[in-house]
C-alpha cells in the first residue's frame, strides 16, 4: 500500500537524511537497507558468541554450587580467592573444614554459605 506523504529521515545505516513514504522506512536505499541488515546480522553473531563464552566461563562455577563437599582448589574458585588464601582461612579457622589425609581437605560447601550469613 501506498501513500502520498512525505517524511523527512535519517538513514540508519549511511545517517543520511531523505525522504520516506512511510514514518517506518529505516533506509535511503535498497544498498543501505542490505548493508544495515548485514551488519545487524553481525552483531547479533558477535552477541550470541559473546553470550556462549560467558556461560561456558560460568559453568565450572554452576557445577561447584551443586557439589556438597569441595576441594581447596574448589573453595579458592568459589571465593575468587587464590588457593593459598583459601588454606589461610582453613588453617586460622574461618572456613570448617576436614583433613582426611594428603591432599584431601574437604570443605562442606554449605560452610562457605555461612561465611556469608
Ligand atoms: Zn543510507
Amino acid at each position: 500500500m501506498s501513500s502520498n506523504i512525505r517524511v523527512r529521515r535519517i538513514c540508519q545505516y549511511c545517517e543520511q537524511e531523505f525522504t520516506a513514504r512511510t514514518t517506518v522506512t529505516k533506509y535511503c536505499s535498497d544498498g543501505c537497507s542490505k548493508r544495515g541488515y548485514k551488519a545487524r546480522k553481525r552483531a547479533e553473531k558477535i552477541e550470541q558468541s559473546n553470550t556462549e563464552t560467558k556461560q561456558i566461563k560460568q559453568r565450572p562455577i554452576v557445577q561447584l554450587k551443586a557439589k556438597e563437599f569441595l576441594t581447596v582448589k574448589e573453595v579458592s574458585e568459589l571465593l575468587n580467592c587464590s588457593i593459598r588464601t583459601a588454606y589461610h582461612y582453613i588453617d586460622n579457622g574461618t572456613i570448617k573444614a576436614v583433613n582426611l589425609g594428603q591432599r584431601m581437605t574437604r570443605v562442606k560447601r554449605a560452610e562457605i554459605d555461612n561465611l556469608f550469613k
